[in-house]
């Protein structure tokens, strides 16, 4: 789907859209994606991303965002498979945290962690575990 960021500006998340870049894709619809973060606080973290490109929430249309909260309900629902217990972030602006401008939600499984949020917890997403979640929370 098209973007409106400016021409020949890269976005990541538009380029895992447009599949010009992989990811562990576990749900999609006509206007959401759902995939694993690469960079995991834990196990089966993922991101649901609009296909339409916009920074922060309140740049997409009105119908894209409720496209999206309903993705973000069926993503939660597939990760209640891993554990009742998840985080919902949303982080909007470089001092909120975000780093991908491109809006997204997060979906943080928690296990009993007691602070998953630093950067020294943040490993490489293994493809083992990619494989394994993918199969877990891909199937509707
Ligand atoms: P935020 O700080 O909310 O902007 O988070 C952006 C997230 O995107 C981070 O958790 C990154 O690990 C994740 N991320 C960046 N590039 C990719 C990618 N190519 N595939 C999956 N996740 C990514
Ligand atoms: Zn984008």
């Amino acid at each position: 789907m098209a973007g409106a960021h400016a021409p020949g500006e890269k976005c990541v998340f538009c380029d895992i859209v447009a599949r010009r870049s992989p990811a562990w894709i576990v749900y999609e619809d006509e206007k959401t994606l759902a995939f694993l973060d690469i960079f995991p606080f834990t196990r089966g973290h993922l991101l649901v991303v609009p296909k339409r490109h916009g920074a922060r929430l309140t740049d997409i249309p009105f119908d894209d965002q409720m496209a999206l909260i309903r993705a973000l309900d069926e993503v939660c629902r597939r990760c209640e498979r891993l554990t009742p217990d998840y985080n919902v972030a949303l982080n909007a602006g470089a001092r909120a945290g975000q780093i991908v401008f491109h809006v997204h939600f997060h979906v943080i499984p928690r296990y009993g962690e007691a602070n998953p949020f630093r950067a020294s917890s943040r490993v490489p997403l293994a493809e083992s575990e990619a494989r394994a979640v993918v199969a877990e929370l891909s199937r509707p």
